[in-house]
Formats: C-alpha cells, sequence, structure tokens
C-alpha cells in the first residue's frame, strides 16, 4: 500500500481500472438492448400464448458467451481482450474475418479511462470519488446505448437516481432535501414539457426514460442545477442537431435522442456544477 502513497502509482491503478470497466460498459452497451429485446419477445409470446418458436436461442447474459466476434462468432484471444490495446492492436478488424469493429468499442473505453482520471482528480482519493466515477460510468453506457438504441432502460435508471439520493444522505453532492425535490421535479418538469410539446405540435420530443434519467441528475445534483442542467443539454442538442441537419447526415424529421445531451450535462453538473452555477449567475446579470 506504501506504493499506492505515490500519486503516480494511484493514477496508473485508476486509469488501469477505468479501461477495465471500459471495456465492461462496451460489452453492456452491446448485450443489454439484446437482453431486454428478447425478454420483451418473451412477454409478448407469454402474453399471446404463442409456443416458443424453434429458433434457437443460446444463453445470452452479461457474462456468457465469452467474447467474441458477433460476425463470424470466433473467440477473442487474450490480446484482443485487453482494453484500447486490443483495438488498436487489431486496427479495429475482426483478426478472423476482417469485419470493421466499431469504433464505439474504443470510445467507450476511452472516455471510461477518462472518466475514471477525472473523478480522481476532481475528487481526491475519496468515497467521493469512487460515488461520482460510479454515476460517470452509467452515464456513459446510458449515453452509448441511447444513441444506439434510442432507449434508457430502467435497469439503469431507476438505480441511478436511488444511489442519488442514498449517497446524498449525508449530503455528499447536494443536501438531501435538495436532493428528494431534484428527483420529484426533475420528472415532473420534463413529464410536463413532453405533454406540452405533444398537445402543440402533435410530436413526442422525449421519452419516459428521459424523464427518470432528469430526476436521477436531480437525486444527484440538487434541483438548483437542474435549470441550468437542462439549458446545457437543449443548446447541446440543437448545436448537433442543427449542425448533423447542415450536413445532411441526418433528415429533419429523424428522431433524435436527448438522452446523451441530459447525461453529459449531468456529469458537467455532478462534476463541475457550482463553478458552472457561478460563471452562469454572474454572466446572466451581467456583473
Ligand atoms: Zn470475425
Amino acid at each position: 500500500m506504501r506504493l499506492l502513497a505515490h500519486p503516480l502509482a494511484l493514477y496508473i491503478l485508476v486509469l488501469g481500472l477505468g479501461a477495465i470497466i471500459g471495456s465492461f460498459l462496451s460489452m453492456l452497451v452491446y448485450r443489454l438492448p439484446i437482453m431486454l429485446r428478447r425478454s420483451w419477445e418473451e412477454d409478448c409470446q407469454a402474453l399471446t400464448a404463442r409456443r416458443e418458436t424453434d429458433r434457437p436461442r443460446g444463453v445470452f447474459n452479461l457474462a456468457l458467451p465469452p467474447s467474441h466476434c458477433p460476425q463470424c462468432q470466433t473467440r477473442l484471444g487474450w490480446l484482443e481482450n485487453i482494453p484500447l490495446i486490443g483495438f488498436v492492436a487489431l486496427r479495429g478488424r475482426c483478426r478472423h474475418c476482417r469485419a470493421p469493429i466499431p469504433p464505439r468499442y474504443f470510445l467507450i473505453e476511452l472516455v471510461t479511462t477518462v472518466a475514471a482520471a477525472l473523478s480522481l482528480a476532481r475528487f481526491g482519493a475519496a468515497p467521493a470519488a469512487i460515488l461520482a466515477f460510479t454515476a460517470s460510468a452509467c452515464l456513459i453506457a446510458l449515453t452509448f446505448i441511447d444513441w444506439k438504441e434510442q432507449l434508457l432502460p430502467d435497469v439503469l435508471t431507476l438505480p441511478l437516481l436511488w444511489l442519488g439520493l442514498l449517497v446524498n444522505i449525508g449530503g455528499r453532492f447536494a443536501s438531501l432535501e435538495a436532493a428528494v425535490i431534484g428527483a420529484a421535479s426533475g420528472y415532473l418538469s420534463l413529464w410536463l414539457i413532453y405533454h406540452a410539446f405533444r398537445l402543440l405540435t402533435g410530436k413526442e420530443g422525449m421519452g419516459y426514460g428521459d424523464f427518470k434519467l432528469f430526476a436521477a441528475a436531480g437525486a444527484w445534483v440538487g434541483w438548483q442545477l437542474l435549470p441550468l442542467l437542462l439549458l446545457l443539454a437543449s443548446l447541446a442538442g440543437a448545436v448537433v442537431g442543427l449542425t448533423l441537419i447542415a450536413l445532411k447526415r441526418q433528415g429533419r424529421s429523424a428522431p433524435m435522442p436527448f438522452g446523451p445531451y441530459l447525461a453529459g450535462a449531468f456529469w458537467l453538473a455532478l462534476f463541475y456544477g457550482h463553478p458552472l452555477l457561478a460563471t452562469y449567475l454572474h454572466l446572466a446579470h451581467g456583473r
């Protein structure tokens, strides 16, 4: 443990752990939506009392089958299982069938590694850093799942909400009072915006997952930061959306997930909320 007292050793350890957890998250982002879809299909079949079709459905969860190429099913070797390095060593292609590996895998591992280092830098070698990194990991998984599938699974948003309330019992990131009001008002405010928007335009601009994610944000950072958080998420979403339309990468009416922007603003508020709020108020008052 003497070695860990050295800041450099601590950072190396945290970067390594971040990369390993990032590798787990990239697997989660791929597998969780498939697991959920299978379970919904089974529920539908049970409801309509239809027999299970005879197509083979092997065990598929977060642990099994072992990591493999989704194209040719070849199992990954030890080198390819190393986060970040595996992708670079393979130059982004399967060793066996040369099918391209989505850059998402590398991106998730990289972002998670950076989040681990920033948690240590911002909160020090303290429980707050582990909690902030736990929230970061959850937000990274939600961002990529929503981006890929337009889905914010309850199995991630709801535990994030409960955890936010629990960690704030001692007032770690916000007072418990601000956290409870934040959770309730976060959900309610987006619910109201959603229904007002639907009444006015007949379109659905968000999903219920967004309300739960915003409620989780309120539970972690307290209600005071929610208006600024929503402003940042909307601005970022509008800038990216308009850029994609301008570049003709996306149609005007194509669905665009809001979760990634909410998650990004949530992360900023958790890590740098108070300096951000101070800057915002300073600018707003023109002083
Ligand atoms: Zn392959």
